[in-house]
């Protein structure tokens, strides 16, 4: 047997297709502003691919470089500003940000209808109470609609995510909980990791650790969704042992261009969301 590749990057490119039609079409004024504070090379380049990403649908983006000893009021500051002016529908701050800045602080100043990260304390209560009209997490929502076109039933399906962080675990379990999964979450605690891996029909790793999962943690015929991404001499690898899992899986997602294009493609969709809904207010 061998795995169904789920091409994210086939999927994401459709995706921002039909953003840009409906830009296009419906005349949508479409701005983001996206803020890095400090040199971080993975981040330069990330806000890169974001703005290219946006200039290619029409969304505008405005860029704010801010030196990494920037003092958290200067954000702040920005952040006000930037919540006030009615041509900015998206505000991204870039993460991580310098240690003498209090991220969660930086987090929740951004108005939640403008929060395309869906960091925030409101979007990720909304997500905790099963609304669908919220700005979810870029990634775990990527993961969700890469299940859905490539039509994998999700309802009543056994889900085991491993990782819980507050981007990418927490938000995937609340999100397949939503889809009618029924949800394990496993992380650094637990006990037996292959015990529980291995009851999955549908298993989300989002780890940091370089090819944790191998086949023999898969049961056969499952689906694996790969969220890690590790720079290797030999290029992009994942949190999944993509050779052997891929012989046993029924689908799996590659790393690169499984997951990681789909990220920025939400981050599209987002800030076009939160376009309407802001011109729906005016
Ligand atoms: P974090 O480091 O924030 O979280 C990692 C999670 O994995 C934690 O919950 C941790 O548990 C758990 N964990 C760590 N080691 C083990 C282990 N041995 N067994 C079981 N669980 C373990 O990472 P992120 O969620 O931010 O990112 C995960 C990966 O996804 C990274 O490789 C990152 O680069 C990638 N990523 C990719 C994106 C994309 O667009 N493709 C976007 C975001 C991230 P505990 O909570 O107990 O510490």
């Amino acid at each position: 047997m061998s795995a169904v590749i789920l091409d994210g990057k086939a999927i994401a490119a459709s995706i921002r297709q039909e953003i840009k039609q409906e830009i296009e079409s419906k005349g949508i004024k479409c701005g983001l502003a996206v803020v890095l504070v400090g040199e971080d090379e993975a981040s330069k380049v990330y806000v890169k691919n974001k703005i290219k990403a946006c200039s290619d649908v029409g969304i505008k983006s405005y860029a704010y470089y801010l030196q990494k000893t920037a003092e958290e009021d200067e954000l702040l500051q920005l952040i006000d500003a930037l919540n006030n002016d009615s041509n900015i529908h998206g505000i991204l701050v870039q993460l991580p940000l310098p240690s003498h800045i209090n991220e969660k602080k930086i987090i929740s100043a951004i108005n939640p209808q403008k929060d395309v990260d869906g960091f925030c304390a409101e979007n990720m209560g909304k997500l905790f109470l099963g609304e669908t009209d919220v700005l979810a997490p870029c990634t775990p929502s990527g993961i969700i609609e890469i299940l859905k076109r490539s039509n994998i039933e999700i309802s009543g399906k056994h889900a085991v995510i491993v990782g819980r962080s507050n981007i990418v675990g927490k938000p995937a379990a609340f999100m397949m909980l939503r889809e009618n999964a029924t949800v394990t979450i496993a992380h650094s605690k637990t006990k037996d990791l292959k015990s529980i891996t291995s009851l999955a029909d549908i298993l989300i790793v989002a780890v940091g650790k370089q090819e944790l999962i191998d086949a023999s943690m898969v049961k056969k015929g499952a689906v694996v969704i790969d969220v890690g991404i590790h720079r290797t001499e030999q290029g992009l690898k994942g949190d999944v042992k993509f050779g052997e899992v891929s012989k046993i899986a029924s689908a799996i997602t590659p790393v690169p261009g499984g997951v990681g294009p789909m990220t920025i493609a939400m981050l599209l969709q987002n800030t076009l969301k939160a376009a309407k809904a802001l011109m729906e207010k005016q």
